[in-house]
C-alpha cells in the first residue's frame, strides 16, 4: 500500500532549522521560523504561564474528557479579551481548538462542508496554511494582491475591489492584525471600508487573529476585527494564543462564529462541535486551562499583559532600528516602521538570500519572510550591510 504514495516536500523552514544548527559561525542570525525571540535569542516561558501551571498541578483535580468544545471558561474568556463585548454573548458560538490552525480548519470546513458555493477571497502573499488547508478541502478560493513585495506596498485598491466582487456568502479572509508574511495590515478606515462593503453584499469575514497584542497593543489590534464584527450579521473568527501567551506547543486557540441571532449560533455552534469531534474528538487541555486561569485572575492578567507588552515594545523597538538603516543594498528598510508584528517580506531573489546564507550566516525563509524578533538590537546595523553586500543578486 505505502509503495503508492508520492512523497512530500519536506517543510521548507524545517530544512531551514537544520542548515542553521549545522552553521558553526557565532554570528549567524536566524530569521526563519516564527518565534518570538528576547533579545538574547530565547523564547522563554512566560512567567505568568509558569505561575499559572504551577497552580494548575496544585488544583486540577481530573483530567477526565471535557468534550468537544473544550474548556468553556477559557472559550468565554478569549472571546472577551478578543471581542471586548462587540456582539452579544448570545450571537456567538465557541469552541476551544488545536491552536489557530485548528480553529481555521474548522471554520473552513463548516463552509466547504455546508456551502461548497463558497468562493475564498485571498488576499496574497498568505500564511501558507491558508491555502493548504482551502485546497486540501478543495474550497473555491480566488486571490487578489494584498501587498506588492516589489513595491513594499500594501494594495487597499486590490482589497477593496475584491471585497466589492465577492458575492453573498463568499468568504473574505483578513489578518486581524500583523499580517503574516508581510507586516502589513489594514488602516482603520480600510477596516470600516471593508466592512461597509461586505454588508452591502452579504460577504462573510473570517478573521484570523494569531497574534494579537504584538503589533500596537490588545485594544488596537483587535480594533478592526471589532468594528467589523459590529457592523455585520455574521463572521467567523480563528484565534490563537500560541503567540501571545508563548505556548506555541500547547496548541490553544478558539473559533468563534458570529450569528445574526441566539437560534443560528446554537446551530452554528453545533456544527463546529460535530466537525472537531470527527477531526480531533476533544482540543489538548493544558494550553487553555493556563491561558484561562491567567486572563481570569487579576494578578496574573496584569502580570501577563506587562510581558506581552515588552515584547510588543521589543518588535516595535527593531523596527524602527531596521527602518533607520534606510536603504540597504536594493533593499529600502524604511517601510517596516509602519508595518506591525513579527514579519517582513523583503524584495530579495532567490541567489541574495542564499548569500546571505552562506556569506553571511543569515537565514530567512526562501520567500524573503523575516522573522523580526530573531534580530537582536546589535544585530541590525550587520544586517542592513549584509542586505547591502548581496546587492544586485
Ligand atoms: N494564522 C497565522 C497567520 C499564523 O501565522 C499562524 C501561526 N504561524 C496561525 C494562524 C496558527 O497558529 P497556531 O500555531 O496557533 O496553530
Amino acid at each position: 500500500m505505502f509503495d503508492q504514495l508520492k512523497p512530500q516536500p519536506a517543510d521548507a523552514l524545517l530544512s531551514l532549522i537544520k542548515l542553521y544548527n549545522a552553521d558553526p559561525r557565532d554570528s549567524k542570525i536566524d530569521l526563519g521560523v516564527g518565534v518570538y525571540r528576547d533579545e538574547t535569542g530565547g523564547t522563554p516561558v512566560f512567567a505568568a504561564v509558569k505561575s499559572a501551571e504551577r497552580r494548575l498541578i496544585e488544583t486540577q483535580d481530573s483530567k477526565a474528557y471535557l468534550g468537544p468544545e473544550g474548556d468553556v471558561g477559557f472559550v468565554a474568556a478569549v472571546c472577551d479579551l478578543a471581542l471586548d463585548g462587540a456582539v452579544a454573548d448570545d450571537r456567538v458560538a465557541g469552541l476551544q481548538t488545536p491552536g489557530g490552525t485548528g480553529a481555521l480548519r474548522l471554520a473552513i470546513e463548516l463552509v466547504v462542508r455546508n456551502l461548497p458555493e463558497a468562493t475564498f477571497w485571498v488576499g496574497t502573499p498568505t500564511w501558507p496554511v491558508h491555502m493548504s488547508i482551502l485546497t486540501g478541502l478543495g474550497a473555491r478560493v480566488r486571490t487578489y494582491e494584498h501587498f506588492d513585495v516589489q513595491r513594499q506596498a500594501f494594495n487597499a485598491d486590490a482589497m477593496l475591489a475584491a471585497a466589492r466582487e465577492a458575492g453573498r456568502g463568499d468568504i473574505f479572509l483578513l489578518h486581524g492584525c500583523c499580517h503574516n508574511p508581510t507586516g502589513a495590515d489594514l488602516a482603520p478606515e480600510h477596516w470600516r471600508e471593508v466592512a461597509q462593503i461586505l454588508s452591502a453584499n452579504g460577504a462573510v469575514p473570517l478573521i484570523d487573529l494569531a497574534y494579537h497584542g504584538l503589533g500596537e497593543g490588545l485594544g488596537a489590534d483587535a480594533a478592526g476585527a471589532r468594528h467589523m464584527i459590529g457592523a455585520l450579521p455574521e463572521a467567523l473568527i480563528a484565534y490563537s494564543c500560541d503567540k501571545n501567551f508563548g505556548v506555541y506547543r500547547e496548541r490553544t486557540g478558539a473559533v468563534f462564529a458570529i450569528a445574526a441571532d441566539c437560534a443560528a449560533a446554537e446551530v452554528a455552534g453545533s456544527n463546529l462541535a460535530t466537525i472537531a469531534r470527527n477531526n480531533w474528538s476533544m482540543p489538548p487541555d493544558h494550553g487553555a486551562a493556563v491561558a484561562r486561569l491567567i486572563l481570569t485572575d487579576a494578578e496574573l492578567r496584569v502580570q501577563w499583559q506587562d510581558e506581552l507588552q515588552g515584547m510588543q515594545a521589543r518588535l516595535s523597538r527593531i523596527r524602527q532600528r531596521l527602518a533607520a538603516c534606510g536603504k540597504a543594498g536594493d533593499v529600502d528598510l524604511s517601510h517596516i516602521a509602519a508595518q506591525r508584528g513579527m514579519f517582513a517580506t523583503l524584495p530579495l531573489s532567490p541567489a541574495a538570500i542564499a548569500a546571505l546564507r552562506e556569506r553571511h550566516g543569515v537565514y530567512m525563509a526562501g520567500s524573503g519572510r523575516i522573522n523580526i524578533a530573531g534580530l537582536a538590537e546589535r544585530d541590525c546595523d550587520r544586517f542592513a550591510a549584509a542586505l547591502a553586500d548581496v546587492e544586485g543578486l
